[in-house]
């Protein structure tokens, strides 16, 4: 599995650019993060065969929190904390073309 070795939030570009451990990098917009939140509130209890996207124009961030060794929490403007992503999940919202032909 994939770990993060550096998550930084570009405040002016609205992205966060997270470089992992194998060397591969990529940059998530801000909305692409918080729109593919994987808590329960936003995917549903349901499991669903395709992510679930929340629009959330405009959305900021105030905080990046690891948890444990495995995920990291986002701290969003919009008051929404709930989401745990592991670094599993995480690499696979990489929005970097190479990924997306996986
Ligand atoms: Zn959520
Ligand atoms: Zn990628």
């Amino acid at each position: 599995m994939a770990a993060p070795v550096e998550i930084n939030h570009v405040k002016a570009q609205g992205i966060v650019r997270i470089t992992w451990d194998d060397g591969h990098s990529g940059e998530y917009p801000r909305e692409h993060l918080r729109g593919y939140c994987p808590c329960a509130l936003c995917q549903g209890h349901e499991p669903a065969v395709e992510k679930r996207f929340v629009e959330v124009p405009d959305v900021g961030l105030d905080a990046i929190e690891p948890v444990g060794n495995y995920a990291v929490c986002f701290r969003w403007s919009d008051g929404h904390v709930t989401g745990i992503y592991t670094f599993d999940y995480l690499r696979s919202l990489c929005p970097c073309s190479e990924c997306e032909k996986n």
